[in-house]
């Protein structure tokens, strides 16, 4: 591609063709978005081509664009659409940096010359607040629990101790705990897989890849949170590769966590794959009815410690919480959160039926799961393109996943049965039934299908 037609943003779009004013919207992302991340973000990007129901945008590069993807794409889709409302997909085209790219990189560094190692020390500070002490030890945790503390005790025993399992079941809290745990006696390095990555396209950009590397092999303990983020972001894997190995060559330790076992990091390399695999590898289930009464009891004890007052929730609303909250125990803690400052505002104690009303109003957002949302779900998890899972094929790989994401429909959602059929590739409303009969039974007899749907299901309300 030209360099000089990047400058000149609109020289895809033929002149009746074009509707969309490329910097009115940049406008609107500066202040959705704020300047820092305008600035370092969404300005570069540019308009390429404007079709009636999408754009293609250029950005300078391949880690430019999954870090868009990742974390603004649908801010993004959001605020176009607020300008033409026809459009619904976006699609980015990797522009090689030129100079009018790096240029903006410069004037960005001077803006704001920060060192790998301070801003590392910002963001990455191990929280004091999720430690062992508070981690309550249940049946879907205690082997988890457990290698963690072993870890503490023998460095590199388990090497690497890899963490797994849904959203909201203690991984981050295991992990803060390992760094708080060793921290005094090493160099305990704690970050997020999406902050690695920040800091590595930060290294390119600033071509200091010497420093980025130095810092991070240097660590002793080397812990690394939400490790499925590196997924299709090739060279973000090679560089975790070679940090890996050499951190393994000279023996520190190393703990990951992720929301799925080794082996089911789809387009991950392979290489990385048994590496990450060749340690321990422990998961986290589900919390148990005990383990939430558990975790409420203690909540409520450490609030009431901390604002030195008395909090009075009986033991039939406890188990209402616990029981109304099925799939993960952050969800778990904000229903309990919100039932306290309830009882704080009304002064009054509460009983079940409080707690119902309270709960419609956070069980309501089930109301804009849609359909859509639940198929696009449901072929992600299990990895098989949308267009597969809606085919009329019935091979169980697809018709499984296909009876699933029926099930959630009917369950999540307030279409009817014919709705949902026509939804699937005007499936008849029977296939429907069927399908919330045999997912509805497998669930019950299943371990394996009870654990994704509820993994589904917390993706879904996330
Ligand atoms: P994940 O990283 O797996 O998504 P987190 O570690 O962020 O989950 O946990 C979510 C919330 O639940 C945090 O507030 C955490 O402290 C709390 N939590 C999870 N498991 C436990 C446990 N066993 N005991 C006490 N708190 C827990
Ligand atoms: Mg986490």
């Amino acid at each position: 591609m030209d360099k000089n037609n990047i400058k000149k943003q609109n020289v895809y779009i033929s002149e009746e063709e074009k509707t969309l004013n490329w910097d009115e919207i940049q406008n609107s992302f500066k202040k959705t978005f704020g300047s820092e991340i305008y600035t370092s973000w969404l300005q570069k990007i540019y308009l390429v081509k404007e079709y009636n129901d999408y754009l293609i945008l250029g950005v300078p590069t391949r880690f430019f664009r999954d870090w868009i993807v990742s974390r603004y794409l649908d801010k993004i889709l959001e605020q176009v659409k607020s300008f033409k409302l026809s459009l619904n997909r976006i699609e980015f085209k990797i522009i090689e940096e030129t100079k009018s790219t790096s240029d903006l990189i410069k004037i960005n560094e001077l803006n704001k010359v920060t060192e790998i190692k301070d801003s590392i020390l910002n963001y990455n500070r191990l929280n004091p607040n999720l430690n062992f002490d508070n981690f309550i030890q249940g049946e879907s945790n205690d082997i988890a629990l457990s290698y963690s503390k072993k870890v503490c005790e023998h460095i590199s025993r388990y090497n690497p101790l890899y963490i797994c399992g849904g959203v909201g079941l203690g991984k981050t809290h295991l992990l803060n705990a390992i760094g708080l745990e060793l921290q005094s006696e090493n160099n305990v390095m704690f970050i997020s897989a999406e902050r690695f990555m920040y800091h590595f396209i930060k290294s390119i950009k600033k071509n200091d890849m010497v420093n980025f590397k130095d810092f991070f092999r240097k660590s002793s303990v080397f812990i690394i949170d939400d490790i499925q983020f590196i997924r299709g972001k090739e060279s973000l894997q090679e560089e975790f590769f070679h940090t890996f190995n050499s951190l393994m060559d000279k023996g520190s330790q190393i703990v990951i966590s992720a929301d799925r076992t080794p082996m089911k990091l789809d387009r991950v390399q392979e290489r990385i794959k048994s590496r990450l695999a060749g340690g321990l590898v422990v998961d986290i289930d589900s919390p148990d009815l005990e383990l939430k009464v558990k975790i409420i009891k203690k909540r409520i004890l450490e609030t009431e410690n901390q604002f030195k007052e008395n909090i009075n929730l009986n033991d039939d609303v406890i188990n209402y919480i616990a029981n109304e909250s099925k799939t993960n125990i952050r969800e778990l803690i904000g229903i309990l959160n919100r039932v306290i400052a309830f009882g704080r505002v009304h002064n009054k104690i509460l009983t079940t039926s409080d707690c119902k009303n309270i709960l419609k109003d956070i069980f309501s957002q089930i109301k804009v799961i849609t359909v859509d949302k639940i198929q696009n779900v449901v072929s992600n998890y299990f990895n098989i393109p949308l267009s597969e899972m809606l085919s009329q094929r019935r091979s169980r790989p697809l018709a499984r996943p296909r009876q699933i994401a029926m099930f959630l429909s009917k369950k999540m959602t307030t279409r009817s049965l014919p709705e949902i059929g026509r939804r699937f590739a005007n499936r008849d409303h029977t296939t429907v039934i069927h399908a919330v009969k045999t997912i509805t039974r497998l669930s019950e007899q299943d371990d394996e299908m009870k654990k994704n749907i509820n993994q589904i299901k917390s993706l879904l309300l996330e």
